[in-house]
């Protein structure tokens, strides 16, 4: 087997050779620890023939543990100066695809189609951009891509917020986003001694299992989304206030907000933070009929 990618040595053995200097504002921190690696594997349950999408493979650190497991590694990274490197550190591994794009602005799908085969199983596994991580989760979760879910690292406060249930104060549109299109787990919270260079927050590894079909039904997807959005705008408000200040007319539509509210269940006072899933969905059903 080839020496790994990821040790201290190697990696800055490799940093040297190219002369690369971090990019702050990529989000470049690269993890040079192996174990980690191996258990952010781990947890993506790859099967022989699975493929992987990975996002931002920095020198292959990652890159080169998921191509031993996976049959398939399509892997997207923005920065140009990587791609020599890549190529480099990555030539034992023939099943590995660099694309030269900006995930945010790719065709996700159109490149499945291309680099997967049909009914493959499919995994996204990354170590994130912190600066780009929720909009990279949601743009892969909106496009209803043909995956099984998504293992990647980022800030453990997000990580926080995207599993945290009713009621905790990390509870907000962010959870409720996520848990309506998968099962959210924290794998592990991992300490910043892993990545070079070290960033100012604390990291953890999440797991997405991709739902057949949401825990709740709505009329409008995206009015849902919009309620529960004007539900947490400000976290000291009450969902009424909240409302009324965020929904178009809100203000002059107070009577019909407090019917709707009156016709879900939910008490005028309550904050957004106490509200579950269904009681949102039954809220944005008895609302969209009235603002739409
Ligand atoms: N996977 C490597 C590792 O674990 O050592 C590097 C991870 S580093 C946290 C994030 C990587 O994402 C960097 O290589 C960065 O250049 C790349 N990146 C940043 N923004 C991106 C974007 N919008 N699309 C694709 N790659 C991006």
């Amino acid at each position: 087997m080839n020496k790994d990618i990821a040790t201290p040595i190697r990696t800055r053995e490799i940093l040297e050779k190219y002369g690369f200097s971090f990019k702050k504002s990529l989000g470049q921190n690269f993890l040079i620890d192996t174990n980690i690696l191996k258990k952010i594997v781990e947890a993506a349950q790859l099967k022989e023939d699975s493929a992987v999408i990975e996002i931002g493979p920095g020198i292959g650190a990652l890159t080169e543990q998921l191509a031993r497991s996976a049959a398939k590694v399509a892997a997207f990274e923005i920065d140009q100066r990587l791609l020599p490197i890549l190529k480099d550190t990555l030539s034992p591994y023939p099943n590995v695809k660099v694309i030269h794009q900006d995930v945010l602005k790719a065709d996700v799908k159109g490149m499945m189609e291309e680099e997967f085969n049909a009914n493959q199983d499919v995994m996204v596994v990354a170590n994130l951009p912190y600066y780009v991580t929720t909009p990279i989760i949601m743009k892969l979760l909106e496009a209803q891509l043909p995956i099984r879910g998504i293992v990647v690292m980022l800030q453990k406060e997000v990580a926080e917020r995207i599993s945290a249930s009713p009621g905790s104060k990390e509870y907000g549109s962010l959870s409720i986003a996520i848990q309506y299109y998968t099962k959210a787990e924290i794998v592990m919270v991992v300490p910043k001694t892993v990545f070079v260079p070290q960033p100012n927050v604390d990291s953890a590894v999440i797991r997405l299992t991709r739902r057949e079909r949401p825990p709740v039904e709505v009329k409008s997807e995206s009015f849902f989304f919009q309620v529960t959005k004007a539900s947490f705008a400000q976290r000291r408000k009450t969902i009424l206030n909240n409302l009324t200040s965020q929904l178009p007319d809100g203000k002059q539509r107070k009577e019909e907000i407090l019917t709707a509210l009156a016709a879900s269940g939910i008490e005028a006072g309550r904050r957004g933070e106490t509200l579950s899933l269904t009681e949102f969905a039954r809220l944005s059903d008895e609302l969209y009929p009235l603002f739409n």
